[in-house]
C-alpha cells in the first residue's frame, strides 16, 4: 500500500473553534479511532509556554482531543491545530525574550550518542548528513566537526540564519523537499524532535527515505504512547503526561515497524534510553530550587504577552500533584531502560534504520 499524508487532503473545520480542524488519519486515511484524552483547559496546562500559546488560540475548552487509529495505531491530535493557529502559537511563544532557549529541549548532550550510532551503520568514511529542522545548527555542527558533510532544512528563518552563520555553509529556510536533492543521494537524514510536531509525518518519512541511498540511515526521535508510563496513568485515570498542544502525533514501536517496513527500512536499533535520565530526587531539586534565580522571562516585559497565570491550587493538592510527579518520574526513569538495552517502554523512542539495497 503507498504511503502518504491522509490528513492535509480535506480537513473539516471545526464549528466553535476557528483555530481547528478535524482530519482523518495521516497513515491510513481511516477515521475510526479510539479516545484517548481531552486537552485540559488553557490556566491548567503546566508549562508556562504552553498556556502562553495556547492563550493566543481561538478554541473551547474540551475541544482539542487526542485518540488512537483503529485500523493502523497512528496516534493523534484530532480535532487538531490548523496550520496558521500552529504558525501563532509558535510566533507567541517565540516572541518572549529568552523563551527560545527555555522551550526547545536541548540535544547536546545526546548528539554524540546519535552520531556514534549513525557512524556504527555507515561504510562511509565522510558521510553527507541532511538535518530536517536543524533549527539553530547544533547537531550538524557536530557532524561537520566529525569531517562530515552538512545540510540542514529549517522552517523558521531566524533559526535558519543562526544555523548558516554557525556552519558556515548556507541552510535551507523552507521545505527540504525544495532543495534539490535527487532521489537516492544522501548518507544520512535525520529528523530530530520533528515528526511529532507535523502536519503531515508520513509524507516527510516516505520522502526522506527516497532520499537515502541504498545502506543510508535515517535516524529520528518521536513520543511514545506505549510506554510505561502511559500506560501506568490509564490505570490511575490520568492524562498521560506526554500528550501536550505542541505534538500533533504520536508513535508506538508496533506501528513504526510495520511502517517503516513498508517504506524499505530496516529498523537496526530502536531504544528509549536517553543518555540525560535520571532518577528523581526531590532534595536536590530542593536545593536547585533555592540555589537558581527565576529562569522564566517576566510577565509582559519589554512588550511580549503576558504568560496566562496557572489556575490557584491549594497547598495539600499541591503536594499530591507534586508527589504524582515524582512517582511519574520513577516510572518514568526506569521504563527507559540501560544503554544498548533495547528498551522501548519509556517515553521517547529513538529509531536508527537503515535502507535495504
Ligand atoms: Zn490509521
Amino acid at each position: 500500500m503507498p504511503i502518504f499524508s491522509h490528513s492535509i487532503q480535506n480537513p473539516t473545520p471545526c464549528p466553535g473553534s476557528p483555530d481547528l480542524e478535524t482530519v482523518v488519519c495521516d497513515c491510513c486515511g481511516g477515521s475510526r479511532t479510539l479516545p484517548l484524552a481531552v486537552l485540559p483547559p488553557v490556566d491548567e496546562l503546566a508549562l508556562p509556554m504552553h498556556r502562553l500559546g495556547a492563550a493566543a488560540l481561538r478554541f473551547e475548552p474540551g475541544a482539542v482531543r487526542f485518540c488512537r487509529c483503529l485500523d493502523c495505531g497512528l496516534v493523534y491530535m484530532n480535532p487538531r491545530l490548523t496550520e496558521s493557529a500552529v504558525a501563532r502559537f509558535y510566533d507567541t511563544v517565540y516572541a518572549v525574550k529568552g523563551a527560545a532557549q527555555a522551550f526547545e529541549s536541548d540535544q547536546r548532550r545526546r548528539t554524540n550518542l546519535y552520531l556514534d550510532q549513525i557512524a556504527a551503520l555507515l561504510a562511509v568514511e565522510q558521510p553527507h548528513v541532511l538535518d530536517i529542522g536543524c533549527g539553530a545548527g547544533q547537531f550538524l555542527r557536530a557532524a561537520q566537526e566529525r569531517g562530515w558533510r552538512v545540510s540542514g532544512s529549517e522552517l523558521s528563518g531566524v533559526a535558519a540564519e543562526k544555523a548558516s552563520r554557525l556552519l558556515g555553509v548556507p541552510v535551507f529556510h523552507g521545505d527540504f523537499r525544495q532543495m534539490g536533492f535527487a532521489p537516492g543521494s544522501l548518507d544520512v537524514i535525520t529528523l530530530l524532535s520533528v515528526l511529532e510536531h507535523l502536519r503531515a509525518p508520513m509524507d516527510t518519512l516516505r520522502d526522506s527515505a527516497a532520499l537515502l541511498k541504498p545502506g543510508g540511515v535515517l535516524m529520528f526521535n518521536v513520543p511514545n504512547p506505549d510506554s510505561w508510563e502511559y500506560r501506568f496513568a490509564r490505570l490511575t485515570g490520568q492524562m498521560w503526561r506526554g500528550f501536550i498542544i505542541e505534538h500533533l502525533y504520536y508513535f508506538t514501536p508496533a506501528f513504526l515497524r510495520r511502517c517503516l517496513a513498508e517504506l524499505g527500512l530496516d529498523i537496526r536499533v530502536m531504544s528509549s534510553w536517553n543518555p540525560d535520565s535520571r532518577l528523581p530526587n526531590p532534595l536536590r531539586d530542593l536545593r536547585a530550587a533555592r540555589a537558581a534565580p527565576p529562569s522564566s522571562p517576566a510577565p509582559g516585559s519589554g512588550g511580549a504577552p503576558a504568560i496566562p497565570a496557572a489556575r490557584p491550587v491549594s497547598l495539600p493538592r499541591r503536594l499530591l500533584r507534586q508527589a504524582n510527579h515524582y512517582l511519574l518520574d520513577v516510572v518514568s526513569a526506569l521504563s527507559e531502560g540501560r544503554q544498548n538495552g533495547g528498551s522501548t517502554s519509556g517515553n521517547a523512542l529513538f529509531v536508527w534504520a537503515q535502507k535495504r539495497g
